[in-house]
């Protein structure tokens, strides 16, 4: 059996080595273009910010090591320019020597990767303005850097990518803009659990300009203007990054069906729409595991995944593809943000009756030192209480709760089995009710009609008439230090003295620092025949979410000053 691999990196690298260990007799040939395989794309942003000092360590594989490993014959600097999916046949171009020449197969393996969008702006060509996909990409930044010694940086596009190099360049020494056009950074997340990050982001010197679209580049000698639909900025360098597009061009002209987008299409074993071609990573379009919708992931867990059973499947295994749920995390200098599933806003578009647990959990035991507060959205599906996404923002132990939480969804647990989850417990880890267990607790409560809540964007529609009671238990100093208009302050320690001057007809919305002491307060009202609702995330996430202030990161358990 004669298998070709177009792309040698995340997929078909990982295509190829699977095949070998499953088939020691058949001839694997990878055709990559560019001058590397198997390189560490996600870690190039660290090298422009010498946190990766060697550019060696990019580099995970070469092709003599591939071919030592697994005798594969991996042609670099080698494109594939037409697939004749007639004859089984392909035309490539070796770009050492410039010769053309027809490789046939038996099977084909596509893993082409992406390629950043690049939009029609006037001035984008000037070689101070940079996108990042590949090691000369980040070759081209980093000794542009060094050689040209820059002050400042306009970052187009606040993704994943265009965060990190925001962080690296900052690293560098650079002033760093972020200019967004959505209202938020970051999309998987929602526009609440972003604005913690962008807080963060601020602090740590990054400018974050929002609802604002770059309109053109106008190169000077001294400096780059970047024009905004509002206002203008002037900078040293320019990072495009305002997402990828499937290289599929190639695919297309071979009759490959593809996506609106260009994504090509593939069936659960990778097999695309012509006999004995496969597909793999950013170039296809994948089902949402959540809502079994077709959708766009292009991350590398996915990739080497895909990669492996378009292997298996040409080796006669049955693996399948399950889709994909997005699970990502990024690192925003000392702050960690992670998705896995669906986000609140992407659940309701996609038609899911959903609701949402907020709550500020401490990354390990309150009173062994070190803890954080990390902050986690779970978002789960009204009637049935399945998990439908989770969202965490926080310092440490945040990428471990994501984890669980993605195997959860896969799981295809519902909210509340959280509860029940045995994870490891000793005081430098976590607490003896972990924080995703917390989260299952909260949805049993709603589950059962114990705990009844009102959110973020209720808010500006509770009655200020008189006809409802706003309720903020925290101490009378923490309500001095600010609370939201309308809320009356009685502690929750002496709310049982204060009942009389409660009418019982009148519905109570509690409010307290993190939403623990609101929720004993609500059992309080409820056991004493209120309706009493809880707000989800407490005032601390309102504080950070409405008025972007600080979020307090050190450990301290609701109750406790927080100075
Ligand atoms: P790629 O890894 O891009 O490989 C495609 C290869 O195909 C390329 O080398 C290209 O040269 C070659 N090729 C294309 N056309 C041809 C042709 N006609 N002939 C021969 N060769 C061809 N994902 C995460 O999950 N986590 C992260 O932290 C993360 N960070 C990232 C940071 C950066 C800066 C970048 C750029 C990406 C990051 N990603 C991350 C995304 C991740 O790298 C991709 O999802 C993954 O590499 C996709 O794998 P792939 O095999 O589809 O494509």
């Amino acid at each position: 059996m004669k298998v070709v691999i177009i792309g040698g990196v995340a997929g078909g690298a990982s295509a190829a080595a699977r095949l070998r260990r499953l088939d020691e007799d058949a001839q694997i040939i990878i055709l990559e273009r560019g001058q590397h395989i198997s390189y560490a794309n996600c870690g190039l942003p660290y090298y422009v910010g010498g946190i990766i000092t060697e550019e060696s360590n990019l580099t995970l594989q070469t092709p003599q090591s591939f071919y030592e490993r697994f005798r594969i014959d991996v042609r670099t600097n080698t494109e594939a320019i037409e697939i004749h999916t007639g004859d089984k046949k392909i035309t490539v171009c070796n770009h050492n020597t410039g010769e053309l020449y027809q490789e046939t197969y038996d099977k084909l393996i596509l893993s082409p990767g992406a390629e950043p969008i690049k939009p029609n702006l006037p001035g984008s060509d000037d070689n101070r303005v940079f996108t990042l996909r590949t090691v000369p990409d980040t070759l081209k930044i980093r000794a542009y850097v060094e050689q040209n010694k820059p002050k400042s940086a306009v970052v187009i596009g606040g993704g994943y990518i265009g965060m990190e190099m925001a962080e690296n360049l900052k690293h560098a020494g650079l002033d760093v803009t972020v200019v967004e056009m959505a209202e938020h950074i970051i999309a998987p997340l929602d526009l609440d659990m972003a604005s913690l990050v962008q807080h963060y982001a601020r602090k740590n010197g990054i400018r974050l300009i929002l609802k604002n679209g770059v309109q053109a580049l106008i190169p000077t000698e001294s400096y780059i203007e970047v024009q905004l639909s509002h206002g203008t900025l002037n900078t040293d360098l320019v990072l495009i990054s305002v997402g990828v597009k499937p290289e599929t061009f190639m695919a297309q002209k071979a009759g490959i069906s593809c996506n609106a987008r260009g994504a090509i299409l593939v069936d659960e074993h990778m097999r695309t729409s012509k006999p004995d071609i496969y597909a793999v990573g950013d170039a296809i379009a994948v089902t949402n595991f959540v809502t079994k919708q077709e959708t766009y992931i292009p991350l590398a867990g996915p990739a080497n995944k895909q990669g492996r059973i378009a292997a298996d499947h040409i080796c006669g295994k049955n693996s399948s593809y399950p889709g994909s749920q997005g699970s990502s995390v990024i690192k925003v200098f000392d702050m960690t943000a992670a998705v896995t599933g669906v986000n609140e806003t992407n659940a309701r578009k996609a038609g899911l009756a959903v609701d949402k647990v907020i709550l500020s959990p401490m990354s390990h035991a309150g009173y062994y030192p070190g803890g954080k507060v990390m902050t986690m959205k779970v978002v789960f599906e009204k009637e049935t209480y399945r998990i439908l996404g989770a969202q965490i923002v926080g310092y440490e132990g945040v990428d471990k709760r994501i984890d669980v939480l993605a195997t959860a969804i896969h799981a295809g647990m519902k909210a509340s089995d959280l509860a029940e989850l045995d994870l490891a417990y000793a005081p430098p880890y976590s607490s003896a009710k972990d924080p995703v267990n917390l989260a299952g607790f909260m949805i049993e409560n709603i589950s059962d009609g114990t705990l009844k809540q009102f959110h973020l964007e209720d808010i500006k529609t509770l009655p200020l008439d008189g006809s409802a009671i706003l309720l903020d238990t925290r101490t009378p100093e923490e309500y001095e230090r600010g609370h939201v208009d309308g809320f009356v302050n009685i502690p929750v320690d002496v709310l049982r003295e204060h009942l009389k001057e409660l009418p019982k007809e009148k519905p109570i919305y509690v409010m307290c620092q993190s939403g623990l002491r609101s929720y004993i307060a609500t059992r309080i009202l409820e056991g004493n025949g209120y309706r009493a609702y809880n707000f989800s995330g407490g005032f601390r996430f309102y504080d950070a979410v409405m008025n972007d202030h600080c979020l307090i990161a050190s450990a301290t358990a609701c109750g406790m000053d927080q100075a």
